[in-house]
């Protein structure tokens, strides 16, 4: 059963080092947390898992990787300095500060007696900095709130490099800055976190088929990935919550612990983008199609997702507690792809006699997968921590090795073990992982 309260993750990603409060020895920095050894390498399997069927199995869809810091033009373009704000409410009583558009029938979340709010007030999200060597002689630059911009500001330069025609997409993963009123949740809403978007130029008149293929697409991958589908919804925007851009909005949201929550918003921003820019740059971003003889601003079906949030949705989901020769254990039954490791080789003992045999093993291993090498405890709770941290297989190297030339194949799962030739391992393995 996936896991139903958020503190089961928290602790495990604590524990194992995924994931930890950030500046921890200075007692923390609010809300922002740092990957250790394994976090970093499962949002980094997260990451690629989107790159992977975003770019790498189509051949519509290209890359970028576009400055984080931007200067006022952009963002005055994109509506971000006029637009990009929340309503912040202060509680008169406990004085603490909300988004308004988050609280449940203006009751204060403190539950204090006679709360009153103040009135809203438009909260802008963007992080401003300097650039330059003297505060105040340099230019003001903002940390982009989303990995958007890059993509419209860019548009000519990959038409014309990449010589597409719409539909044609261009994608990015990367990191955004947002000053959060309320960020919360452990790694649901930071104020600094990572996006993989992707916008997606089409004939206008195609829009409302792009936006259903993409929300389509979009839920699968999740799916695909591990997420059941009862934990799953797409829900459309109201029109009074639409972004300023948008003519259509669905959000993918996940049954978090705490209810649903959004993990990807796709959305038909229409030629809003290409506009403004055009009309701020007073450069041309258009499209001219040689078969029709018709000059057009394409407009866009973006579908953008926070890859931290969905490693949170991921691990929620894989998180299960099971019972095995009458001890509990906990596992995360992680898909292959997204787990820190696909494989640990474990040797039975530290005896000399078989470490050679097992880092050669290893080191194999080790060209096609990301592998742990774990020599430390019993072997009964080596396993266990493999299965904690989501290793889908398990490889032991034992005194019989060293005599038949086999190995034993642990599978997460099912605990099940195999004996294999070492011949065959990669291709054994191979098969199990699924690549
Ligand atoms: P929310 O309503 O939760 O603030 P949003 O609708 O403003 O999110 P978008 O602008 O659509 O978010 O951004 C796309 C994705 O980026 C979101 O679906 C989410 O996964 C991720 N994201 C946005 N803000 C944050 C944040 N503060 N922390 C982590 N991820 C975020």
């Amino acid at each position: 059963m996936p896991a139903t309260d958020l503190e089961q993750i928290v602790n495990l990603c604590k524990r194992r080092g995924f994931v930890y409060p950030s500046a921890e020895i200075y007692g923390g920095f609010r809300s922002s947390y740092d990957y250790g050894p394994l976090g970093s390498l499962m949002l980094r399997n997260v990451k690629d898992a989107w790159v992977r069927a975003m770019v790498q199995e189509r051949d519509d869809v290209m890359l970028i990787d576009a400055a984080i810091l931007g200067p006022h033009a952009v963002f005055e373009a994109s509506g971000h300095l006029a637009n990009f704000s929340d309503p912040l409410v202060d509680c008169t009583v406990c004085k603490k500060r909300f988004r308004e558009d988050q609280l449940d029938d203006r009751d204060c979340p403190q539950k204090m007696k006679g709360c009153t709010f103040t009135e809203a007030r438009a909260f802008n999200l963007m992080f401003k900095t300097h650039a330059g060597p003297v505060e105040g002689e340099g230019t003001d630059v903002f940390m982009r709130p989303e990995t958007a911009q890059g993509m419209f500001v860019n548009f000519a330069n990959v038409l014309q490099t990449s010589r597409r025609k719409p539909p044609f997409g261009i994608a990015q993963v990367g990191k955004s800055f947002r000053n959060e009123i309320t960020p919360g949740n452990f790694i649901f809403r930071t104020r600094e976190f990572e996006q993989m978007e992707m916008e997606y130029f089409v004939p206008p008149a195609e829009s409302a088929k792009w936006y259903e293929y993409w929300c389509q697409e979009r839920m699968n991958w999740y799916i695909e990935y591990g997420i059941p589908a009862d934990m799953l919804r797409l829900r459309a925007h109201a029109s009074d919550e639409l972004s300023h851009y948008s003519a259509g909005t669905s959000d993918i949201e996940f049954k978090f612990p705490w209810g649903w929550g959004e993990l990807e918003g796709i959305a038909q921003r229409t030629d809003f983008d290409l506009k403004r820019h055009a009309e701020y740059s007073k450069q041309k971003l258009d499209y001219f199609d040689q078969a029709t003889n018709e000059r057009y601003v394409p407009f866009v079906v973006e579908p953008a997702a926070g890859a931290n949030r969905t490693m949170a949705a991921f691990l929620l989901a894989a998180y299960d507690e099971d019972v095995v020769n009458d001890e509990s254990r906990t596992v995360l039954r992680l898909h292959p792809r997204l787990a820190p490791y696909q494989v640990a080789v474990l040797p039975l003992s530290k005896k000399d006699t078989l470490m050679p045999l097992a880092k050669e093993i290893y080191s194999k291993l080790a060209k096609r997968y990301m592998c742990e090498f774990d020599e430390t405890q019993a072997i009964g709770r080596r396993y266990r921590r493999q299965d904690e941290i989501g290793t889908p297989f398990c490889v032991t190297v034992d005194f019989d090795s060293l005599e038949d030339g086999a190995v034993t194949i642990r599978e997460r799962d099912t605990t099940n073990q195999e004996r294999v030739a070492i011949s065959d391992l990669e291709n054994e393995l191979r098969v199990k992982i699924g690549f």
